[in-house]
């Protein structure tokens, strides 16, 4: 029997519609209008469209989003003076400063700088320690990891007492994934590119994260029959009968993972919309903190 696809991009339709007719009943409530500050340092083309994609999925949601921009050349200093003017700002409920920032300034410096109760993105060293601890609670997590959790419980998953392996260990994917399947009471393997024999540790998994960024790196007889199968990758590969000239790709061959996989996230329209589905959620929960 083929996968189960799982469609993220309906998955994050109706968590965003949640999130629009939480806003409304917030407000109906006399609570604030939830504000999404976004911070564009410098001009990199994908980092304007990632922007202008969050603001236009706030407008659409009831969220009053604030759109900053700095120049490229700006200072250390300079940027998170912003932070700080976002950070004491009412109106502000979640900061999200653009990444990658412009070579030359310290991203980790800039994050810190974020009030750790406006950080809707979850990458401040604070949520992320509390994500890594036992018993602690972050107060955000980030969102493209929790979209691969919230699209695993979607479908049917259960995670507890699961083999879990996740190929990657990035920051802003890979670590956060495999710290929320450990909360989920999952048993996790993270892998990388130092793993040896790494077909035969996807093998075991009954959950697949991959979040590695090589266009169709594992193969259908990597995975076990059954599993869930989270596919994190976007990879631009050539292609000529496209207009456009490419197609996008995940990690995983999807073809051959559709006779092998219990259930599959697609590449386009699998995880990358629940990234600003999640950062709505996160916004919107920030407003209702203040409002208690
Ligand atoms: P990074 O490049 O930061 O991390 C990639 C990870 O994959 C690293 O941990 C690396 O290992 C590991 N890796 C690389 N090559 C291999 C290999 N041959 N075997 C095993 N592991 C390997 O990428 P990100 O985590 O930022 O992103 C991963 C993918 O997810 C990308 O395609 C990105 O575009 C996509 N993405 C999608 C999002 C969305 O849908 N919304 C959001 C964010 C990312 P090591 O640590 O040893 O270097």
């Amino acid at each position: 029997m083929p996968a189960k696809i799982i469609d993220g991009k309906a998955i994050a339709a109706a968590l965003r519609a949640e999130v629009a007719s939480g806003v409304e009943t917030l407000v109906a409530e006399g609570g604030p209008k939830p504000g999404l500050a976004t911070v564009l340092v410098g001009e990199n083309p994908a980092s304007q469209v990632y922007v202008r994609m969050k603001r236009k999925a706030c407008e659409e949601v009831g969220i009053e989003s604030y759109g900053i921009e700095l120049p490229a050349d700006s200072s250390q200093e300079e940027v998170e003076a912003l932070v700080r003017d976002l950070n004491a700002d009412e109106k502000v409920h979640g900061i999200l400063v653009q990444l990658p920032l412009p070579a030359g300034l310290d991203e980790e410096a800039v994050l810190k700088a974020i009030d750790v109760s406006k950080d809707v993105d979850g990458f401040h060293p604070i949520n992320i320690g509390r994500l890594a601890q036992k018993g602690r609670e972050p107060l955000f997590v980030p969102c493209t990891p929790a979209g691969c959790i919230y699209l695993l419980k979607q479908a049917g998953a259960k995670l507890e007492g699961a083999r879990a392996v996740v190929v990657g260990r990035s920051n802003i994917v890979g670590m956060p994934a495999a710290l929320l399947l450990i909360k989920e009471n999952a048993t996790v393997t993270v892998c990388h590119s130092r793993t040896r024999d790494l077909p035969a540790v996807c093998r075991e998994a009954d959950v697949l994260i991959a979040a590695i960024g090589r266009p169709e790196m594992i193969r259908g007889d990597w995975i076990k029959p059954g599993a869930y199968v989270i596919d994190v990758g976007v990879n631009r590969v050539e292609d000529a009968s496209r207009k456009r000239g490419y197609r996008l790709v995940g990690d995983v061959a999807y073809e051959e993972a559709l006779d092998v996989a219990g259930a599959i996230t697609p590449v386009p329209g699998g995880v990358g919309p629940m990234t600003i589905a999640g950062l709505l959620k996160n916004t919107l929960d920030s407003a209702r903190r203040t409002a208690i």
